[in-house]
């Protein structure tokens, strides 16, 4: 969490459902991705999440915190102590990086999905009409 320098071509701001936490990432995300897998499911109470990543200096808060726990030995979630809206997801696998649900991002339009993860934990009952790449399990290389 930092200022970010030079010149910046593109910020997407966005925060919880209730308006206490706000924050803005800088530039571009490194990838845009769905995941089915189990922990994402539990957490976000949804049957896929989709997040872009960042490096985490790319992420700045303007108001409130990120709350966050353990959802797995190596892996942090955050979100919103008011409302309770899931924010990040951070990996200890994934070193430097940070994962925000594309859905709290006031204009979630130029985030266009580029993969399928954990599509071995996808329920049967959603189908994906898309060509993108499925992986069975990260579609991230770690
Ligand atoms: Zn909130
Ligand atoms: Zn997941």
């Amino acid at each position: 969490m930092s200022e970010s320098g030079g010149d910046i071509g593109r910020v997407a701001e966005g925060g919880c459902r209730c308006g206490a936490v706000r924050l803005r990432a800088a530039g571009d995300p490194s990838v845009v991705v769905y995941c089915y897998c189990v922990d994402c499911r539990r957490s976000s109470g949804a049957p896929v999440s989709l997040f872009a990543g960042y490096a985490t200096e790319q992420l700045d808060m303007d108001r409130g915190k990120l709350n966050a726990y353990a959802s797995a030995p190596d892996v942090v979630r955050s979100f919103c102590g008011g409302c309770g809206t899931p924010l990040t997801y951070e990996d200890g696998r994934l070193q430097g990086e940070i994962y925000i649900h594309v859905g709290i991002f006031d204009d979630p339009e130029p985030f266009e999905p580029e993969a399928h993860s954990w599509v071995s934990q996808k329920p049967g009952w959603l189908t994906l009409s898309d060509d993108l790449p499925r992986y069975q399990e990260s579609s991230v290389p770690r």
